[in-house]
C-alpha cells in the first residue's frame, strides 16, 4: 500500500515535469518567434562565398564605374569644394563616414563576400544579387512594401526620365527624398545590409541592404552610415544620416528599389506616410 501511494507520487511529480518542461518548450518557441535576428545563426547555417571568384575582375579597378556625371556647364551650380579640372565632378565623394566592421556582422560579412566593391556592383547591376545572398535575406521581413526612409523628408526629384539638358537620356534610378542635413535615414524593409561604403563614384557614402525575394533597397548621398556589411537590421531602424557627399548640390537621400533585381520607381512601392 505505501509502495503504491509512493508509485503515484512519483508519477504524479513526473506529469507535472513533463507539463513543466513542455510549457517551457512553448515559451522558449514564443520567445525564439520575437528574439532579433541572428548573424551567428545565418554564418552556421550558410556556406562561405567567395565573390571576387564570380564577377568579372576588372569591376575590382580603381577607375571603373567613375564615369562622367554631370556636364561641365552645371559645375558653377555645385559646391566650390566639388568643383574639379577636366569639367567633372570626381573628389566630392567623401569624407568617408563609415562604421569599423565588428562581431558577428563583420565575421558573416567575410564568409558571404559582403561589403566589397564588387557586392555593390552586383546588387546595382543587371544580374542582381547572388543566389546565396538571396538565401541569406530570405524570411528577413515578408512584407514587400516601403516604409518611407526619411521620416522628416519629402519628396524631390522622382523616378525616369526626369533631367533636363545634357542630362535628359540618362534615367534618374531613384527617388529624391530632401531633409536636412543629418535627418534620421531608416530601413525602407527589414534586411541584410550588404554594403555600407564610399566606393562607387557619385553615390557618396552608400548602403545597400538586401530583402527577401532578392529585392534591394540603396541609400545614397549619406552624411554617415551606421550599419555595417552582414548586419541584419529591422524595417525602421536608423541605419544612416541624410547629407551630401557624392553627386549632391544639397543635403537629400537618393533612394534606389530593386525588385527582383531589377531597378523600379519607389513610389510604386511606399506605405502611405503616417
Ligand atoms: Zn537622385
Amino acid at each position: 500500500m505505501r509502495y503504491a501511494s509512493r508509485a503515484r507520487r512519483v508519477v504524479a511529480t513526473s506529469t507535472l515535469a513533463a507539463v513543466g518542461l513542455a510549457i517551457s518548450v512553448l515559451v522558449a518557441r514564443d520567445v525564439r518567434a520575437d528574439a532579433p535576428p541572428d548573424e551567428s545563426a545565418l554564418l552556421a547555417r550558410l556556406p562561405a562565398f567567395d565573390v571576387h571568384a564570380h564577377v568579372p575582375p576588372f569591376w575590382s579597378s580603381e577607375g571603373f564605374w567613375h564615369r562622367p556625371l554631370e556636364p561641365a556647364r552645371q559645375r558653377a551650380r555645385m559646391p566650390r569644394r566639388c568643383r574639379t579640372t577636366g569639367g567633372y565632378r570626381e573628389h566630392c565623394s567623401g569624407p568617408r563616414l563609415v562604421p569599423e566592421p565588428s562581431g558577428a556582422p563583420a565575421a558573416l560579412a567575410r564568409h558571404l563576400g559582403l561589403g566589397t566593391h564588387e557586392t555593390a556592383m552586383q546588387i546595382l547591376g543587371p544580374s542582381g544579387p547572388f543566389e546565396i545572398w538571396r538565401e541569406a535575406a530570405r524570411d528577413l521581413d515578408a512584407d514587400p512594401h516601403l516604409t518611407y526612409p526619411v521620416p522628416s523628408g519629402h519628396d524631390g526629384r522622382g523616378f525616369g526620365y526626369v533631367r533636363g539638358g545634357a542630362l535628359r537620356h540618362v534615367r534618374h534610378d531613384g527617388l529624391d527624398i530632401q531633409a536636412t542635413r543629418g535627418s534620421e535615414i531608416v530601413a525602407a524593409r527589414g534586411g541584410l545590409v550588404a554594403y555600407a561604403d564610399n566606393g562607387i563614384s557619385g553615390m557618396g557614402n552608400l548602403l545597400v541592404i538586401l530583402h527577401e525575394g532578392g529585392d534591394s533597397t540603396a541609400y545614397a548621398h549619406c552624411e554617415r552610415i551606421l550599419a555595417q556589411p552582414g548586419q541584419l537590421v529591422r524595417r525602421g531602424e536608423v541605419v544612416a544620416r541624410v547629407g551630401d557627399t557624392g553627386f549632391a548640390r544639397a543635403p537629400h537621400l537618393h533612394f534606389e528599389w530593386r525588385e527582383h533585381g531589377r531597378n523600379r520607381d519607389p513610389r510604386r512601392a511606399l506605405l502611405p506616410r503616417r
